[in-house]
């Protein structure tokens, strides 16, 4: 038996009982079918075979999550932090123990190779000890003295919260948003994208096995249109944690309006990696091709834009090239495979699309532009060359394995062409020149910037973009700024002389 073969095995155990029983809503503590017993199929994109049936709830599946979610707030916000704490630490052992389902499951649901969606599961459960690590001092505030008050601020949390995932990386990133929210003490109800409910629902089960209070966490299954739109607009979640498209966010912007509601956005991008003569250029390759093609390329800080300076463009492009045309393309569990196929027919028509646009607009396909296989999503990884900033190509997040390189001259003109997008979500710089590092950096429009690597997440470090690639900050403190209301009061020292109107 091959390795594949045993994975395969044992993705089918983990399967058995959602093919058995579908996947159902989580709320208030209980599995329930959505009421109005429609159902929607998720299938894989490995081979596009059914996995299984999920409740497709819709607005009254919603309003009952967040009836159990209000109703639940009061006693989680009052919880003593260090026993959210202990609970949010089982949630990681459970997760820990459970990372090879997560993984195995995640990979058939999204087309993730198993050799990025291991670590995933296992970053999952270090979000949930982060935070869990935080809850107790989430509160704190500060003292601000004035010569006639003592002024103290402390933070509360917000309530009951919207929790709106997509699906790249949905495990992860749900950890992300989730494991910050309950140490905050607010209560959630959480919608993943409909093309990965899998690990969502696991990690709700998970949540709830770890002893979290029923309520607290409530998970609704559904499209985006029905069940989304409904979180967005009720008025007892006051807040909508959103990571997705930056066209989604904005309709979330409008459908949250009538209630006030407070958003923050991780949204999309096309995230330069720029390239400079004296960089170490075997490490820039490296992590360009990394940073691109690893998870399918559907990744919202994937650097799809390489601006590469013209005096080393030839012999960086030609091994950038060879290295391209060696990925291998494969079953996401044949731990070999280093990409699987995109999410889904959708999104396999979106990506595929822009193979005619990149003629269309002039440049050269270098490398891929081709379906693999006649079953499943898969893509060849694929490399636009003789490209300019102004083609499609450059401007429009793919969110596939395709990079578009485009040559530049001089620092300003990198920088111009680096700017020149509506997103600005990170940036990558490779050079050996201190002072032009800070300098690029200083100028470049993007909320996280590495130099001389990879994006490494540390978690204490704010996350977010600026422009089109989202609002708000979170990781760290952030995160909590977020979820919680900063409250004021001042208590007077003395006898100050109070204006007496009408003495
Ligand atoms: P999407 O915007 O289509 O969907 C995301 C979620 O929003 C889904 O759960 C969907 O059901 C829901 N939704 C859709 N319409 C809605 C509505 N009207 N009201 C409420 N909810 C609604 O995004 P996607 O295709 O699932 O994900 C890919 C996108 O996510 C890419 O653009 C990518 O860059 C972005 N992304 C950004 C980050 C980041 O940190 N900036 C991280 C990951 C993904």
């Amino acid at each position: 038996m091959t390795d594949l073969d045993t994975n395969i095995a044992k993705l089918n155990g983990h399967l058995e009982r959602f093919r058995t029983s579908g996947i159902q809503n989580l709320i208030g503590g209980e599995s329930v079918d959505a009421p109005s017993g429609a159902r929607f199929e998720t299938h894989s994109p490995v081979d596009e075979s059914l996995i299984c049936p999920v409740a497709r709830g819709n607005a009254a599946d919603i309003d009952a999550a967040t009836e159990a979610a209000k109703n639940a707030f009061p006693a989680w916000r009052d919880m003593p932090a260090l026993e959210r704490r202990k609970i949010l630490h089982r949630i990681a052992d459970l997760i820990v123990e459970r990372a090879e389902e997560i993984a195995l499951c995640e990979c058939w649901d999204t087309g993730q190779a198993l050799r990025f969606m291991s670590k995933a599961a296992l970053r999952g459960a270090e979000n949930f000890r982060f935070f869990a690590d935080k809850a107790p001092a989430a509160r704190d505030g500060q003292n601000l003295q004035s010569p006639t008050l003592m002024n103290v601020t402390t933070r509360v949390p917000i309530g009951p919260v919207g929790v709106i995932t997509p699906w790249n990386t949905p495990f992860m990133l749900s950890t992300w948003k989730i494991a910050p929210a309950l140490a905050a003490g607010c209560t959630v109800v959480h919608k993943p994208a409909e093309f990965s409910p899998l690990t969502a629902r696991i990690l709700a089960e998970i949540a709830h096995e770890a002893g979290l209070p029923a309520g607290v966490w409530n998970l609704v299954n559904g499209f985006g249109e029905e069940a989304g739109k409904r979180l967005t607009e009720h008025p007892d979640i006051k807040a909508i944690a959103f990571v997705g498209e930056s066209k989604t966010g904005s309709m979330i912007m409008k459908q949250g309006a009538d209630t006030l509601k407070r958003v923050h956005f991780e949204l999309g991008g096309k995230n330069p990696v720029v390239v400079f003569d004296d960089a170490d250029l075997d490490r820039a390759l490296d992590a360009a091709i990394f940073m691109i093609y690893s998870l399918n390329g559907e990744r919202c800080t994937s650097s799809s834009r390489l601006l590469i300076q013209d005096s080393v463009a030839d012999a960086f492009l030609a091994k950038l090239t060879a290295r391209v045309n060696n990925i291998r393309v494969g079953h996401p569990l044949d731990p070999t495979t280093e990409i699987g196929p995109l999410i889904h027919k959708v999104h396999f028509d979106k990506v595929t699309s822009y193979f005619e646009t990149a003629k269309t607009d002039g440049a050269t396909i270098a490398a891929g532009g081709e379906r693999v296989g006649d079953t499943g999503w898969f893509v060849r990884p694929t490399l636009f060359t003789d490209a300019t900033n102004d083609m499609t190509i450059a401007q429009e997040e793919i969110f596939g394995p395709v990079l578009t390189a485009i040559r530049f001259s001089d620092e300003n003109e990198a920088l111009t062409l680096a700017n020149d997008t509506q997103y600005g979500l990170t940036g990558y710089i490779w050079t050996n020149d201190l002072t032009r590092a800070l300098r690029f950096t200083n100028a470049l429009e993007a909320g996280m910037i590495w130099v001389n690597s990879e994006n490494v997440r540390h978690l204490p470090t704010p996350f977010g973009g600026v422009k089109a690639s989202g609002i708000g900050r979170d990781g760290g403190d952030w995160s909590f700024e977020f979820y919680m209301e900063q409250k004021h009061v001042g208590f007077a020292t003395g006898q100050h002389s109070i204006p007496r109107l009408g003495a």
